[in-house]
Formats: structure tokens, C-alpha cells, sequence
């Protein structure tokens, strides 16, 4: 495994592989990530994980200087994933004096998550952008648990003719339906209990599409329901959306419906979603 800082050493690195699947990460790895790896390696034979705190995504009041790290324990996963290549940037390398050119998504990235943190899908965008320029990798892969993540990315990959395929991979969760995270570790242990009731807010409208509910608010206030009544959850919001245009739905038809919501629990924001199919 070759871990590598510069841009110029990393170019000279990757052109000894052919198809290779890029993982973009923040690091601190968890299994939700070592699951991408080990899909891009089924998937491209050859892998590369890049690991940065991108600090553009992060509002001013958010968490970017306290965001947890652990750089030698991610080293140690990836090394058994396995992993042929590391990317590890400082903020300087990736944003030099005079950067100045940003990637805007418009539409897909106004609603849910867009609304909520001016600016984040701007830095998102932006980042993705650049490493994919950076490590070209054949196809990249992207987690289901940051659903408009995903719907971002593709619309600038689509957009602007980036020569990679988008894969998305499920999202990974803990035994008690908690997708992982990152921040879970901000978690108290009565928070960490309290933070189920993401999932369960998930699945309870999900069964009642299972029983023939198509109602777009039935929907939310079933979600709303379920978080109301824990009280270490104050939600910000629950969303019954088009999975294309993020839009949210009065009726659910055969695009089917991505269901989606970010709440804290305590200080912290969680997010989860899940994608209805048409049965
Ligand atoms: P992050 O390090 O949180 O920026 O996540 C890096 C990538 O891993 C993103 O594509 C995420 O969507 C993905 N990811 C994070 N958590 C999970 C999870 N629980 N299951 C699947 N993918 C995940």
C-alpha cells in the first residue's frame, strides 16, 4: 500500500494501473467505508482511498476542527481492506494560495441538506472535482447514506463529461439499524441509544408504503411521529422526495421516493435516508 501526499507523486503513482476504483473518504473509517473499498476492488481490481478533511464543505459554525481523526488506525484498515493507494493532502496542497475556481450544482443541491448548510455541496462538488481530476480514476464509488451526495455528484459527473462511473454502494449500519458515521463516535451513550430512532422514523414509513400509503405528508408525519416522541431528538427536517430531483412529492408514483432526514441528537446532526422502490 503506497500512501502519498502530492499531487505529482500521486500521478506518477497511478499510472501503473489501468481500472481503478477511487473511495473518496474524510477518514476516521469505518465499515460503511470499508465496504466501498472492497466493492471497488470487486469491481476494478486496483483501489484508492483519499483521506481529507475538506475543509470547504464545513460551515463556519460546524465541525471541521474537531471532526475526529486517526490517521494510523485508518492506515491499519486500509492496509488489510486491502488498498493499493492512499491519497493524503494537506489543505494547502489541495487549496493553494490563489485557488480560486469553485464547482456549482444548481437545483438538486437548493433542498434538504443544500438548505440547511449554505454552501456545503459547493465545497462537496468542488473537492470531488478535483480528486477525481487528480487520481482519474476508472469508476468511483459513493455511499447510499448521503443520498443527495450522490444525486449531486452524478448531475456534476453528467454535467461537465467526467470520464468516471458513479457507483453507489448500500449504506452499512450497526446492529441496531444505526447507519455508521463518523460522528456517531460524539455520541453519549444515552445519545448513541437515542440514535436509532433515525431508522426506526425510516421504517415505520417505509411500512406504511408497504400497506399502500402513497401520500407524500401521511409520510412524513408517520416520520415525524417516531422522532417527536424521543426526547434527546430535535428534528430539522423529514423529506418524501423524487430520488431524481429531490423534490418533494404530494403523491409517491413510480419514480418511486427517496425518504430522507437530518436530526440532532443532542448537538449532534445525524442524517439517514432510504430509497422506496415501486413492490
Ligand atoms: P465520509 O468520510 O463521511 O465523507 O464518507 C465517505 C464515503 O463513505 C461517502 O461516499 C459516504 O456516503 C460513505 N459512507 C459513509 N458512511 C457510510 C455507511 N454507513 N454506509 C455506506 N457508505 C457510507
Amino acid at each position: 500500500m503506497q500512501v502519498i501526499e502530492t499531487i505529482g507523486d500521486f500521478r506518477r503513482a497511478r499510472a501503473a494501473f489501468g481500472r481503478l476504483g477511487l473511495v473518496p473518504t474524510m477518514g476516521y473509517l469505518h465499515e460503511g467505508h470499508l465496504s466501498l473499498v472492497r466493492q471497488a476492488r470487486a469491481t476494478c481490481g486496483a483501489v484508492a482511498v483519499s483521506i481529507f478533511v475538506n475543509p470547504t464543505q464545513f460551515g463556519p459554525q460546524e465541525d471541521f476542527a474537531t471532526y475526529p481523526r486517526d490517521t494510523e488506525r485508518d492506515m491499519r484498515l486500509l492496509r488489510s481492506a486491502p488498498t493499493d493507494l492512499v491519497f493524503v493532502p494537506t489543505v494547502s496542497t489541495m487549496y493553494p494560495q490563489g485557488f480560486a475556481s469553485l464547482v456549482e450544482v444548481a437545483g438538486v443541491t437548493e433542498v434538504l441538506e443544500g438548505a440547511a448548510r449554505p454552501g456545503h455541496f459547493r465545497g462537496v462538488a468542488t473537492v470531488v472535482c478535483k480528486l477525481l481530476n487528480i487520481v482519474q480514476p476508472t469508476h468511483a464509488f459513493f455511499g447510499q447514506k448521503d443520498a443527495q451526495q450522490v444525486v449531486v455528484i452524478q448531475t456534476m459527473v453528467r454535467d461537465l463529461n467526467l470520464p468516471t462511473e458513479v457507483v453507489v454502494g448500500p449504506t452499512v449500519r450497526e446492529p441496531d439499524g444505526l447507519a455508521m458515521s463518523s460522528r456517531n463516535t460524539y455520541l453519549s451513550p444515552p445519545e448513541r441509544q437515542a440514535a436509532t430512532v433515525l431508522y426506526r422514523a425510516l421504517v415505520a414509513a417505509q411500512q406504511r408504503y408497504a400497506q399502500g400509503v402513497r401520500e407524500g405528508e401521511a409520510m412524513r408525519q408517520t416520520m415525524h411521529q417516531v422522532l417527536d416522541r424521543e426526547p434527546l431528538a430535535r428534528t430539522d427536517y423529514v423529506s418524501v422526495a423524487d430520488p431524481r430531483t429531490l423534490q418533494e412529492l404530494d403523491a409517491v408514483g413510480d419514480q418511486g421516493a427517496l425518504l430522507s432526514m437530518a436530526v440532532f441528537i443532542g448537538t449532534t446532526r445525524l442524517i439517514d435516508a432510504l430509497l422506496l422502490s415501486e413492490p
